[in-house]
């Protein structure tokens, strides 16, 4: 095998940054899916096809890799928890790509690490295809997230509430995978100088024009905002948005009980073990502020001047959720076709979702409907939509293409939860049809490519929890 171009910044950082070991091999590597155009774009294609299970379970170390599990903390349901780490994911190192990007190359399911606490450091097969799915549908929706490359069934069973499952490893790709949790760890503990040394990292990695901490967690600010903005728009629910879970990227990353909603409703929450609703749909902005929150507080610690320090991040936060809101009715006004918001659009958005949950509206179709003939039939209150859709067309008519902004902006499809479900099952059973069905619908989720596939579940479909299941 030829060398890769790995080029690993992360293991030339101080050693209390990460855990140095390589990924425990499985019994049995099988691959399952590879995605050609990510292997293509980190030059991973140097891989010849035979070796693809081995390198991609993490039986063989491709040359040039320097595998480590990262350390970090953060806070889970709005508790701190001081340790938490890569307990199931051994990074490989980072790839500079044919387009000029730099990205970390993880193995998820790789076996234990010294952050694996309880955990056995696996995966099983459903949670693997799951976030290949929806990693790669967020992308093809345009909504900035960690990619899948591979995923490779390790021929050994797992253990979970459910009994035994097949193992496998899913590969993973992302800008990085800094977190708020990464630069909390240091700052809990007091220790300074690690913490410099991060915010110099993530600034020249992701932020290259920021000019010290508070410039740092303005970059994060504005990037987490527009990712909200994104989820919401197109009715995603992350599931478990805890500070070790929100990149500093800005990337969507940690596919767990996440999921897509069907009907409408503001307070959906699929996460079985969010019991409180924190996680909701409709609380995922002020969550994202909250997160932010706490990576201010992480940043200021290194600060020789920590009143001027707070007073500046205070600012900072403050105004994260008038950038969450405006960035949300940019997204939601294009879904209406109108190109160039302004503030009176909000009440025009905010009415139809009003609608939308008290009729159980499909979210994804409803909005894909507008426009069109059929789309009255979405609700039950037809007056009720007809009178808002006369509002709707007066708003629309001085806009230029409010028809092609909407096709490019509500998708025809999306992951949906029964769908994702049926495709496990079937995973399990040994079949990948509905698996690769879907990945086609869903890399051009703006085409009605696969109709049946838009369909909400019927009554027996409906899936009401999701499991972190991992
Ligand atoms: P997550 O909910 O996937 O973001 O994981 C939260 C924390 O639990 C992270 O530190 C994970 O590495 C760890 N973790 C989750 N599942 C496992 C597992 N099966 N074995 C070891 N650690 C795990
Ligand atoms: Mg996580």
């Amino acid at each position: 095998m030829k060398p890769l171009t790995f080029d690993n910044s992360y293991a030339a950082l101080p050693q209390a940054f990460y855990s140095r070991l390589n990924p425990t091999p499985v019994k049995a590597p099988r691959l399952l899916a590879f995605n050609d155009d990510m292997s293509y774009l980190t030059g991973l294609d140097g891989v010849p096809p035979e070796d693809r299970a081995a390198v991609f379970s993490g039986n063989q170390l491709p040359e040039g890799a320097a595998p480590l599990a990262q350390l970090y903390a953060g806070h889970q349901f709005g508790t701190y928890n001081p340790q938490l780490g890569d307990g199931r994911a051994i990074l490989l190192g980072e790839v500079l790509g044919r387009d000029g990007i730099r990205r970390d190359i993880q193995l998820k399911g790789s076996g234990p690490t010294p952050y694996s606490r309880m955990g056995d450091g696996r995966a099983w097969l459903g949670p693997v295809l799951r976030e290949y799915l929806v990693s790669e549908a967020m992308h093809a929706l345009g909504i900035p997230t960690t990619r899948a490359l591979a995923a490779v069934a390790t021929g050994e069973d797992i253990w979970r509430e459910q009994g035994a499952l097949p193992g496998a490893v899913l590969t993973r790709v992302a800008r990085s995978h800094l977190r708020v949790g990464t630069f909390q760890v240091f700052a809990h503990r007091g220790e300074v100088e690690n913490l410099r040394t991060l915010t110099d990292y993530a600034i020249r990695r992701h932020y290259p024009d920021a000019k010290g901490p508070m410039d740092l967690l303005r970059g994060v600010c504005a990037a987490q905002a527009g990712l909200i903005a994104q989820w919401m728009s197109v009715g995603f629910i992350h599931g478990v948005m805890n500070t070790d879970n929100a990149a500093i990227s800005g990337e969507t990353i940690d596919y767990g009980p996440c999921a897509f909603m069907d009907a409408f409703h503001a307070g959906r929450v699929f996460s079985s073990i969010d019991q409180q609703g924190r996680y909701a749909y409709g609380n995922q902005p002020n969550i994202a502020v909250w997160n932010m929150a706490q990576l201010a507080t992480a940043l200021i610690q290194q600060m020789d001047d920590k009143d001027a320090a707070v007073a500046e991040a205070t600012e900072v936060i403050h105004a994260m959720p008038g950038q969450i809101e405006e960035a949300w009715r940019a997204r939601f006004a294009a879904k209406l076709g109108i190109a160039t918001p302004v503030a009176d659009d909000t009440a025009l958005i905010e009415d139809l979702l009003a609608l939308m949950q008290k009729d159980g509206a499909d979210f994804t179709n409803s909005f894909r409907a507008l426009g069109k003939e059929t789309a009255r039939d979405q609700f039950t209150d037809r007056e009720a939509f007809d009178a808002w859709a006369t509002r709707w067309r007066e708003r629309i008519a001085s806009e230029p293409a409010p028809l092609a902004l909407m096709q490019a902006t509500n998708p025809a499809v999306i992951p949906r939860n029964h769908r994702i479900e049926q495709m496990i099952e079937a995973a399990v059973a040994g079949d990948m049809a509905p698996f690769e069905r879907l990945m086609k619908a869903l890399c051009t989720p703006f085409e009605e490519t696969d109709p049946e596939l838009a369909r909400p579940p019927a009554q027996d479909e409906i899936v009401p929890a999701t499991f972190c299941g991992t």
